[in-house]
């Protein structure tokens, strides 16, 4: 089992979470809370966070995604496995854990655009931007990653390892 050696500590995680919650404030209009789906399960920590930092109520959801592979490589064909409820009209925020290809961010995006949400934000707390296969745009982003870092920690598992760290971690092969 490859070990986990700290890379973003978390009291970095929590100090980017605040930024991020308040330029998230600033892009939603005021009135209607805005609609967080939280993308499963790495990013629920994330969203925890997030919805704790935010100086506004929000309504929250879920979605599930896989992108069929093997180990830590994606296959490229995502399947929405539990879709989020409907969005008419909801500023919509997607919150996901890391952004690899962009194929997961890219598939839940689409969805929810063919239900007609009033505005959609995208965030991640972490990017790899260098292995990206779709022109998605991320609207708001914690930390980047190099590409060829696999990290776990805060929500992130490998094989449903260390899922439960506060910090986000990289494995090192040994
Ligand atoms: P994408 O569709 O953007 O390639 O992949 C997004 C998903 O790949 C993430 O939600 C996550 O499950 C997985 N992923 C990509 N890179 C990493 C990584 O470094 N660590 C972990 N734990 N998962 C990753």
């Amino acid at each position: 089992m490859p070990t986990p050696t700290p890379l973003i500590s978390a009291e970095q995680i929590q100090a980017r979470v605040g930024e991020l919650a308040t330029a998230l404030a600033h892009r939603i209009p005021d009135g209607e809370p805005p609609h967080l789906i939280g993308v499963l399960k790495g990013g629920f920590m994330f969203l925890a966070d997030l919805v704790r930092a935010l100086p506004r109520p929000v309504t929250v959801d879920f979605a599930r995604l896989a992108s069929y592979g093997t180990g830590t490589t994606s296959s490229g064909e995502v399947q929405l496995l539990t879709a989020p409820h409907p969005v008419r009209d909801r500023h919509v925020v997607v919150v996901e854990d890391i952004v690899d290809t962009g194929l997961t961010l890219e598939r839940l995006r689409r969805h929810l655009l063919a239900d007609r949400p009033r505005s959609l934000t995208t965030v991640a707390l972490l990017d790899k931007p260098s292995r990206r296969r779709s022109d998605v745009t991320i609207d708001l982003v914690g930390f980047t990653v190099e590409a060829d870092r696999f990290v776990v920690g805060y929500g992130l598992d490998l094989d449903q390892h260390h899922r439960q760290l506060p910090y986000i971690a990289v494995l090192d092969p040994s």
